[in-house]
């Protein structure tokens, strides 16, 4: 593919896309000009697929004719709601369904993971994780090693690039691990980092954690729905993940969580618990004495959010009907490397403008992260008034996220056309 790039046409590319038609099955936001924008933007919020309102108009409908009886009745009884998203989050992620489930918002999840699968002893305590991680995340750690009585400088390591490098490599992170040793308690690190784009080798990282005895889990709020994933392969043991971002399940959208297998009938494991976790034959008795459900199931806390779950299940639908993410990764790898090879075409000077999310497909997803040294802010307010959602971190990051289910490579071409346009005229 990355041979043939430069020689079609944007339009080429499109008519040869099998996943075109999937742009018609969302609401693509008007620009200025009030045609279509070119939506980069879907690793910070997907796009509504025209399907999500339907869904919610059912449980609308349930909720009016049935009132308390749609736990029961209707097309898709709430008590049983969250075990209708099993199957499809399961396919997602790689993993097996009981090892799956959905519930809560994602750093609610990293939270009630983190009380399970951080268990500091007096000597092994530590935390590893990506420096310059989400900030959530970073709270979520913080808070969790004072909630042991620890201090979080004590406890948190984190994986910095070399000098002069803006992604971390492997040899590094294993190493860090392979030193950190038995004072090692787990590995939490996102499985793509927001702002540089890097997907991490989670099999190497799994591996290596488990060597020195540490667990390992993986924040997948950009890596869900953006790569193909093995987790129960992998022997990852635990991860969590959004729903709104590549996902597309709108604003605030319920977050998704895997628990090995391995842990499935640990009801030994410390947890925090909640009705909706403990076994469904008795639930219901109200008695004394959690006895959690076998597998993910078994950590959730609350009846099912059903709103939001049925604009979920609606997104699941289609990435299946899309062919699952074997499909959505070959038109991805595509797209980023159509806008990759368009920027370097522009033939800027990296003083100007650097693209910093590894060249390699494999240690990336759709997202490329540019830093722009000049001028930063001003591209992307030019990039917004023709019509191209992107998304600005400070201090000087652009993010461009096209994503396989609805971005074309007119879309990759419109970018790269404007950043063109902008440049040239600041040359002077
Ligand atoms: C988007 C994102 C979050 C957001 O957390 P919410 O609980 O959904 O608000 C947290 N962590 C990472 C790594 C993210 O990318």
């Amino acid at each position: 593919m990355n041979d043939v790039i430069p020689t079609l046409s944007a339009a080429q590319l499109d008519a040869a896309d099998p996943l075109a038609a999937f742009r018609q099955e969302f609401h693509i936001p008007p620009g200025p000009d009030g045609q279509p924008c070119a939506y980069l933007c879907g690793n910070s919020l997907g796009l509504q697929p025209k399907a999500a309102r339907a869904a919610v108009e059912q449980e609308f409908d349930a909720w009016e004719r049935l009132g308390v009886e749609g736990h029961f009745h209707g097309t898709s009884p709430w008590m049983h709601y969250h075990e209708t998203l099993a199957a499809g989050s399961a396919a997602l992620v790689g993993a097996r369904p009981i090892e799956v489930v959905v519930m809560n918002n994602l750093t609610v999840n990293l939270h009630l993971l983190l009380v399970s699968f951080y268990r500091p002893t007096a000597t092994r305590y530590k935390i590893l994780m990506e420096g310059g991680a989400f900030p959530s995340d970073q709270y979520a750690i913080e808070s969790q090693a004072r909630l042991h009585g620890l201090d979080p400088a004590e406890v948190i390591v984190e994986l910095v690039p070399r000098p002069g490098e803006h992604t971390l490599r492997t040899e590094d992170i294993e190493a860090t691990i392979k030193e950190l040793g038995d004072s090692l308690a787990t590995v939490l690190i996102g499985g793509v980092n927001y702002y540089t784009g890097q997907a991490f080798d989670m099999v190497a990282i799994t591996r290596a954690g488990h060597a020195v005895g540490a667990l390992v889990g993986f924040d997948l709020a950009h890596a869900a729905g953006n790569l193909e994933m093995h987790l129960h392969d992998w022997d990852v043991d635990f991860a969590c993940w959004c729903s709104y971002k590549y996902l597309n399940s709108g604003p605030g959208g319920a977050s998704g969580v895997f628990v090995h297998e391995r842990f499935a009938h640990r009801p030994d494991l410390v947890r925090l618990a909640g009705w909706w976790g403990h076994d469904p034959s008795d639930r219901f008795q109200m008695k004394k004495g959690f006895r959690p459900m076998a597998g993910a199931a078994g950590w959730q806390l609350s009846n099912a959010q059903i709103f939001p779950m049925a604009i979920h299940r609606a997104s699941l639908d289609l990435v299946e009907r899309a062919g699952g993410m074997a499909a959505l990764r070959r038109k991805s790898e595509q797209l980023t490397a159509y806008l990759e090879a368009r920027i370097h075409e522009l033939g800027l000077p990296t003083s100007q403008l650097e693209i910093i999310t590894p060249t390699d497909p494999a240690q990336r997803g759709c997202q490329l992260s540019i830093l722009v040294h000049q001028r930063g802010r001003e591209l992307f307010d030019y990039l917004a008034s023709q019509g191209i959602i992107a998304d600005w971190r400070e201090p000087n990051v652009i993010r461009l996220a096209p994503v396989p289910l609805y971005n074309s490579f007119e879309d990759v071409r419109r970018v790269t056309e404007a950043i063109r346009e902008f440049t040239a005229t600041s040359a002077h």
